[in-house]
């Protein structure tokens, strides 16, 4: 079921560790299949180093399993409270990976302050509040989905896709799991850049105009970016 789905999630947890953002079993990515209702996602705590696309797991978007002989990622409910959230949504992405993580710990937004996140990322790329006792103590992985969602209230979550969970990490979504692995890998880029940026000139500015230039040249209903 699902097998080309499937082939495509596994490579794009797979390109995690090539573009460096996951060591050991941190992170996971899903994607959606939305005729069926259906998504595939990685399993839970297995190395990357020995996992194939047939160990993937299909649950609903209930998270019932619905096929696979693994337990899903122990993210599911935080993954199907995006897509059950946001229809455009096709892949899901979530990492550990050093810069993002580091400005999540930090609880700070990276503020768009270069052309780098302003090609992917409209607005600053937001932190969440923290989790209250009984998110944390209750369904604590859909508590985190929602926080997400609760944070992106009144922005488009297509035009400034991905968030820093506070103190735990960053999540970043796209239309499928190949242009979420893309976004993820950019949000660490400009993470990265944000805190060379940061760390040499604390009272930095940008040019919002550059901002608007940058994302709608890309995005915007005149996009000129690319080939036709
Ligand atoms: P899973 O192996 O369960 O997907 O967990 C990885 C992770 O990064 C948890 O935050």
């Amino acid at each position: 079921m699902l097998e080309k789905l499937k082939e495509e999630v596994y490579k794009a947890n797979m390109d995690l560790v090539k573009h460096g953002l996951v060591i050991f079993t941190w992170g996971n990515v899903s994607g959606i299949d939305r005729e069926k209702g259906l998504v595939v996602i990685k399993p839970s705590g297995v190395d990357y180093d020995v996992m194939k696309p047939e160990d993937m797991v299909v649950v609903d978007l209930q998270g019932n399993i619905v096929e696979g002989n693994l337990k899903p990622s122990s993210d599911t409910p935080t993954h199907l409270a995006i897509y059950r959230a946001w229809p455009e949504v096709g892949g899901v992405v979530h990492t550990h990976s050093t810069f993002a993580t580091g400005w999540s710990q930090a609880g700070l937004d990276i503020p768009n302050i270069g052309t780098t996140h302003a090609d992917y990322f409209h607005e600053a790329i937001p932190c969440t509040a923290d989790m209250t006792e009984e998110e944390v103590k209750g369904a604590y992985e859909l508590e985190t989905g929602n926080v997400i969602i609760k944070r992106f209230e009144g922005m488009n979550p297509m035009h400034t896709p991905g968030v820093l969970v506070k103190n735990h990490g960053p999540f970043a979504w796209g239309k499928d799991p190949h242009d979420a692995v893309h976004n993820a890998v950019v949000m660490e880029q400009v993470a990265k850049m944000a805190s060379i940026a940061f760390a040499a000139n604390p009272n930095l500015t940008m040019n919002p105009l550059l901002v608007e230039k940058h994302f709608n040249r890309k995005h915007g209903p005149n996009a000129y970016y690319g080939q036709n």
